[in-house]
């Protein structure tokens, strides 16, 4: 079944008004001046669901002499959901290039639903993902044109449900101009959010996706994109560690290993690494 939209917004009832059309006139106008309420996602039921594994990578950039992953090793099975945290170097960007084969890694494997990416065709790889990555392509145009390229036969009514979850005040004929630079950064993140909502393939590769946003925001949004990953298969690298509770797994990254790995309550429970991440947010926050 393939259901994007419920579009279906509760509306007054009434016969139940028309016993008093004082309180019915009243009531009506005080449905009318409310906001609609935000769209919901739907979710996707589909067969083609895919794991992630990256064994023993060892990486460098070319021309380097230092390498960015050192041994890496994490397995996503396929419908989970796994975060990727780590503080700044540690090598989470690069393991979602890798992942889009963007590079050649030096050692190791890398296995889409089993089999190498080498073996697999770069378009084929880009088709089976949404992408989210720290810089978004953009280019001159409407908000429809950057929106429509998500997906085929994409309606209006679906591009403007999406500019509403993602709480972009844009109507479809605002202009865009080249890599989106009348756009904020948070604008340009919630753009390339919305477009991934739009697009819906059945693996979610998001790089920091909302990290220009606040933190309740962020949260709202992050809920809309796990809702509609529903059992597709999801990687999200984060600077911030908060709302990872719903998450199936978060690696630990430090200088290009990976640390650690688990659920949010094991990773506490061990008062390692992401304990101590942990705390340290918890202590800038407060
Ligand atoms: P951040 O949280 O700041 O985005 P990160 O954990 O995503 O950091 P990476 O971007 O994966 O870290 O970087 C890992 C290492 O690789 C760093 O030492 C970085 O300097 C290096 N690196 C990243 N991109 C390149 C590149 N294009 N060329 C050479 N070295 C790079």
């Amino acid at each position: 079944s393939l259901t994007i939209f419920d579009n279906s917004v509760p509306m007054a009832v009434f016969p139940a008004y028309l016993e008093d059309t004082r309180q019915a006139s009243n009531r009506l106008f005080s449905v009318v001046d409310e906001e609609p309420p935000a769209p919901k996602i739907g979710t996707i039921e589909r067969d083609d669901t895919f794991s992630i594994e990256l064994k023993d990578v060892t990486f460098m950039y070319p021309g380097e002499t230092r390498t960015a992953l050192q041994n890496v090793s994490i397995s996503i099975p396929a419908g989970s959901k796994t975060a990727i945290v780590g503080p700044s170097g540690s090598g989470k960007s690069t393991v979602m290039q890798l992942l889009l084969d963007m590079y050649t890694v030096n050692a190791g494997t890398i296995l889409l639903d089993g089999n190498s990416i080498r073996e697999i065709q770069a378009e084929n790889i880009w088709s089976k993902t949404n992408v989210v990555l720290q810089a978004n392509h953009f280019f001159y145009g409407t908000v429809r044109d950057n929106l429509q390229i998500a997906r085929e036969r994409l309606k209006d009514e679906e591009m403007k449900d999406v500019l509403r979850l993602v709480e972009l005040p844009f109507t479809l004929d605002d202009p865009v101009l080249e890599k989106a630079e009348n756009l904020s950064g948070g604008e340009k993140q919630r753009l390339a959010i919305a477009r991934v909502l739009l697009k819906r393939a059945p693996v979610w590769l998001l790089d920091e996706p909302s990290s220009s946003l606040d933190v309740l925001t962020e949260q709202r949004i992050f809920d809309h994109l796990h809702e509609a990953a529903h059992k597709d298969t999801l990687v999200l690298v984060s600077h911030r560690l908060t709302g990872l509770e719903k998450m199936d797994q978060i690696v630990v990254m430090e200088h290009g290993h990976v640390v650690e790995a688990g659920t949010f309550n094991e990773l506490m429970e061990r008062k390692g690494y992401f304990y101590e991440m942990k705390q340290i947010e918890k202590s800038l926050l407060s």
